[in-house]
């Protein structure tokens, strides 16, 4: 799409956007069930989509795709119109006679860029919400994902008047020519360096944004854990998607006493997952680039399980590297992919150590039964979010907010924060005119008695 292009889209969206008629909750309802009613209809489409963009076994796909979006929009079905009600607040007797409210309004045009990873539900959640919120959207879904991407921009625009909501498909140039317009919202969901740009970029319209971003995620095994079920959780939420999940644990620390019994327990519980050794149910890397990026990574480093790849297929078997050195390549970035850095801590001065190394994570995992363990852990650092003895699943949880922190995120979404989100707080005062106590026009007559109310509040 040429610039010209995008200029009379968002000219358009303006226009939409200006004629509440058709921005009404009821309206928004309506359109948020169409829209239900063609995902369902493309389901087909979209485990296909997703499995030719990455081989994403279609179980994958209903879990961490579908599933998702549906729950969001039967939310938003559910909840819009409540939640949409303007809220009555006391007045402040300085006002009196007043009544004061906060309504939630929508922000108007909204861009949503989107990653590759999870390519339908990291693209269609936000747009559920900014829909539901009486927003416009344009969205930019990962050129690195563009089977998804093409049933992603059937879907909306047999949903969707472009008015409303439009796909707009390319790469870094035409996220760059998307930024370069004034948007009353961005939310970017991808890497942190990325972020970065993106911030810097909006910044001369002071655009108000999310930045959904990554980092390094610890995961940590104390010796009390559960150590069976540790096992099948962390490589259950690691090699989902084969790693590359934000949330996705980077490196695990495990307790020094038991880091041994841990590693085979690892390895037993990744031999009975992949039993055939077809990887079926085994995602594959998204292109070469990210292949090149991963195995290079494993250069030199002690392998304890895995590394077995595959360039024609970017198959890139999961890996368990025992500590590397803090200072290379696979420590020094987000790893997302299928390698799992494993270490042994032996003092809580050492957890704090090795976490304060990195920027605050997108998450924290802590497996242990140790209540004032879990307590310390919880305590001691500063991350988006985290699990007690899972790894990932807070993300399924509508009620929770799910963002980052620091360099990992700003802002937050899904459920009820994406309502907040996607939504502003409008604050207005309706004065009565019945009484109009004069004490505040000039000429100033009263500064005493004023001084001697401040003493209320002095
Ligand atoms: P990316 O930052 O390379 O790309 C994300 C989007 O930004 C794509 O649509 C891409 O076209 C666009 N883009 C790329 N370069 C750009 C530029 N210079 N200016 C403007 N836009 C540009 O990320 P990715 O490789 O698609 O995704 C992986 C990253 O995303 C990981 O770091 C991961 O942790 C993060 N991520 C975060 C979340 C979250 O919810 N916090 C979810 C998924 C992925």
């Amino acid at each position: 799409m040429q610039e010209g292009d995008i200029k009379d889209l968002l000219q358009s969206q303006d226009q939409f956007f200006k004629s509440s008629s058709k921005t009404s909750v009821t309206e928004r309802i309506s359109i948020l069930k169409k829209l239900k009613s063609s995902i369902k209809a493309h389901e087909k489409d979209i485990v296909e989509a997703v499995y030719k963009d990455f081989q994403k076994p279609e179980f994958e796909v209903l879990t961490s795709e579908l599933f998702v979006a549906y729950k969001e929009i039967n939310l938003f079905i559910k909840k819009i119109k409540n939640w949409s009600k303007p809220k009555s607040v006391s007045s402040a007797w300085l006002n009196f006679p007043s009544s004061d409210k906060i309504y939630h309004v929508p922000w108007g045009k909204i861009l949503v860029i989107a990653p590759w990873n999870y390519p339908f539900q990291l693209a269609i959640t936000p747009v559920i919400g900014a829909i539901a919120c009486g927003n416009t959207v344009v969205l930019k879904p990962s050129e690195h994902a563009p089977y998804t991407a093409d049933i992603l921009e059937k879907i909306i625009s047999e949903v969707f008047e472009a008015q409303q909501a439009k796909v707009i498909q390319g790469a870094v140039e035409t996220a760059k020519l998307l930024l370069e317009q004034k948007w009353d919202y961005v939310f970017f969901t991808g890497s942190v360096p990325v972020g970065r740009i993106v911030s810097q970029q909006i910044a001369k319209h002071m655009t108000p944004h999310t930045l959904e971003l990554g980092g390094k995620n610890p995961c940590i095994v104390d010796a009390s854990a559960n150590l069976d079920v540790a096992a099948k959780r962390i490589c259950w939420g690691k090699f989902l998607n084969a790693g590359q999940t934000c949330i996705a644990p980077d490196y695990l620390l495990i307790n020094a006493d038991i880091k041994a019994e841990f590693q085979e327990k690892l390895i037993s519980t990744l031999k009975a997952f992949y039993a055939d050794g077809t990887f079926t149910d085994y995602a594959r890397l998204i292109h070469e680039d990210h292949y090149e990026r991963l195995t290079g990574l494993l250069k030199g480093q002690n392998i304890i399980y895995g590394g077995d790849s595959e360039p024609e297929t970017n198959f890139l078997e999961p890996t368990l590297v025992d500590s590397p050195d803090f200072s290379s390549t696979l420590m020094e970035e987000e790893i997302f992919g299928p390698i799992l850095p494993v270490y042994a801590y032996s003092s809580f001065d050492e957890l704090e150590t090795t976490i304060n190394t990195f920027d605050k994570p997108l998450s924290l995992y802590v497996f242990s039964e140790r209540k004032d363990f879990i307590k310390r852990v919880n305590e001691s650092f500063d991350f988006g979010g985290g699990v007690i003895n899972d790894t990932i699943v807070h993300f399924v949880n509508d009620k929770l907010p799910f963002g980052g922190v620091g360099a990992s995120g700003l802002g937050n979404y899904h459920g009820k924060a994406s309502f907040e989100t996607f939504t502003r707080k409008k604050s207005i005062v309706k004065r009565k005119t019945w009484l109009d106590i004069p004490i505040k026009y000039p000429p100033y007559t009263h500064v005493d008695s004023f001084k001697s109310f401040m003493n209320l509040f002095r």
